[in-house]
């Protein structure tokens, strides 16, 4: 904030005299810059009698916004803030102060950390991690900054949370006050105030320490290393013939008369050095560029990444998810395809084993005349023996024909029951290598025999010599034709033509494939029925089971082979046709053969 305070010093009785401006910082507040100011504005006056002087007083931002206005010639301020002035304003520093005599301008300005003596347990400035420091304000170069650039060389920053900034404001006793109440364990003052103070009588001698000393000469104890002093610049619209007037002047200053001296210019470039470190103005863009500056530029950059990052989390999280879930119903469908396959092939025994049970069943009539004939035909000859015996005329020869007739009929019902156990036994799967032929005779003569009325079955082999042979389960095989033929005969009574004879051709498949094709002269099927037929269940018998067809299909396909049915190219009726792999005669076969 501008301090409105002109003080005027001296009129000039000539009325042509030009104006200098003079803008001074006022540290300490505005009536004790003006005190401490006094002295040497008034020199500086006497030493030019030809202008007249005028004294602003400022705070570091007024002074700052006076020079940018272009209203001061000159200001006076202290290194910190000359620095800032002359990198952002171009304001150039004519001479530096000395406060000490035996100083050189280099070398004026530095600070005591100072605690009270009882503090025993505060002896070097490392002891101040994570304890109050007190100084007057942020700003005050000497009064902090110094100090602060001290504590951060040796890895102890407020901004850190390595201690705690405790700012009293003007003037800087109130400093020594927050450290005598305890307010403050330690406070940051300029060098050479409190042994000023000491002399004055202000402060009891030995009440306070100052922690970590320079060994320096003179009598100011001092904390921190020193800088250049306060700076008498020259704004930039200053014409050079002022300003060296005004340098010869501040040049020839007695410090009898002002308290103080003015040497050459220094160099500032510790100054900067300290202000780049702690990245405070004018170097305060590094804090902006390191942090404030990266996020404005980058944040759609970094918001994008950060979404995209997000995206790809919540995206994974989602597959892995429904990844987990898929694989669960994939193995929880795989177990439940592969129960049902178990219990369809358990299912498909269970029938295999019924239908043979049912063909047996049908059959059994037939059975029960067939054994008959052996059994009838026994108690016969041992009724024949019986009697010849009573009657006395039992030739031992005709003993011996009557046992050998009843042992071969007996053989002969033995015969017939052990192919049917055979034939209703539950199966595990048996391959042999038959004749085809002979198979398909087998099943013929099973047929006839069962069925005493059974029709004529006309057999035509045009099979080729090196396709006679199949490997397959013969009795299966033999259900299956059994199966076709009774369902021919089944037909052809439904048709009222039960004599008619059934026929069965032997043919080639192709190069590697046997057909057996069963036709009868039944009631035949229409076409869309015929896609029926090997449905379970599907029958059209009052005491049909529908299974023979289904069940038989279901074997030709276990043997790599095929069940369909169709219409005769000649007349009525329906072909059933079976076509099985054969197998390939070697060369052993051959010679077996020879
Ligand atoms: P089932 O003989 O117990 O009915 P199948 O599966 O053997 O069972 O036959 C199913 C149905 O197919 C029969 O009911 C019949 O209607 C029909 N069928 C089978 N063979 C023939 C045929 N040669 N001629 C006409 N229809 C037939």
């Amino acid at each position: 904030m501008r301090l409105f305070v002109l003080i005027l010093l001296w009129f000039p009785a000539l009325v042509w005299a030009a104006d200098i401006r003079i803008g001074l910082l006022a540290w300490q507040g505005e009536e004790s810059a003006a005190s401490e100011w006094r002295p040497l504005l008034k020199a500086l006056q006497d030493g030019l009698p030809g202008h007249r002087l005028h004294a602003f007083y400022f705070d570091l931002k007024g002074m700052a916004n006076a020079v940018s206005d272009r209203q001061l010639d000159f200001v006076v301020t202290n290194p910190g803030h000359y620095v800032a002035l002359e990198a952002q304003h171009g304001v150039t520093r004519i001479a530096t102060q000395i406060i000490e005599s035996g100083q050189d301008s280099a070398h004026t300005v530095g600070s005591a950390v100072i605690v009270r003596s009882d503090r025993t347990d505060l002896q070097t400035l490392d002891d101040l991690k994570g304890r109050r420091l007190a100084a007057v304000s942020t700003d005050a170069f000497g009064g902090y900054q110094v100090v602060w650039a001290a504590l951060k060389g040796r890895g102890i920053d407020p901004e850190d949370g390595d201690f705690v900034p405790y700012f009293t404001g003007f003037p800087m006793t109130r400093v020594i006050d927050a450290v005598d109440s305890g307010a403050a364990d330690a406070g940051t003052i300029r060098s050479c105030l409190l042994e000023r103070l000491e002399a004055e009588g202000k402060v009891a001698a030995g009440r306070y320490r100052v922690l970590s000393p320079q060994d320096v000469p003179g009598p100011c104890r001092r904390s921190s290393p020193v800088y250049p002093g306060w700076a008498f610049a020259a704004a930039p619209q200053t014409s050079p013939e002022l300003a060296r007037e005004v340098l010869i002047v501040l040049l020839g200053l007695s410090p009898r008369v002002t308290g103080q001296t003015w040497g050459v210019p220094a160099d500032y470039h510790p100054v900067h050095e300290m202000l780049r470190e702690l990245q405070i103005e004018p170097y305060a863009f590094l804090r902006e560029h390191r942090l404030e500056s990266q996020v404005r530029r980058y944040w759609p950059i970094a918001a994008g990444l950060v979404l995209l990052l997000i995206f790809w989390v919540v995206y994974t999280l989602r597959v892995e998810v429904l990844v987990q879930r898929r694989t669960r119903e994939l193995s929880a469908a795989l177990a439940a395809r592969d129960r049902l396959a178990e219990s369809i092939e358990a299912h498909r025994q269970q029938m295999e084993h019924l239908s043979r049970l049912s063909i047996l069943g049908e059959l059994s009539g037939t059975l029960a005349h067939e054994l008959n004939q052996p059994l009838a035909t026994i108690g016969n000859y041992a009724n024949s023996l019986t009697r010849r015996l009573e009657r006395g005329s039992l030739s031992a020869e005709a003993t011996a024909r009557a046992a050998a007739e009843i042992a071969s009929e007996s053989e002969r019902a033995a015969g017939i029951l052990a192919g049917i156990r055979a034939f209703a036994r539950k199966r595990t799967r048996i391959r042999e290598r038959v004749a085809l032929l002979t198979l398909v005779e087998g099943a013929v003569q099973l047929f006839r025999g069962m069925i005493p009325d059974a029709p004529p079955v006309e057999l035509s082999d045009r099979l080729p010599e090196e396709q006679r042979t199949v490997t397959v389960d013969p009795l299966q095989i033999q259900q299956i034709l059994l199966n076709l033929l009774k369902n021919g005969l089944d037909a052809q009574r439904a048709a009222g033509c039960p004599e008619a004879p059934l026929r069965i051709e032997l043919t080639a498949g192709g190069a590697s494939d046997a057909t057996i094709s069963v036709r009868d002269r039944g009631t035949g099927m229409p076409e869309a029925e015929r896609a029926r037929l090997f449905e379970p269940f599907f029958t059209t018998k009052p005491e049909g089971m529908g299974l023979g067809l289904s069940i038989s299909r279901s074997i030709a396909e276990a043997h790599g082979g095929t069940l369909d049915a169709r219409e005769p190219d000649d007349g009525p009726g329906l072909v059933l046709c079976l076509q099985l792999p054969v197998t390939p005669v070697t060369d052993k076969d051959d010679e077996q053969a020879d």
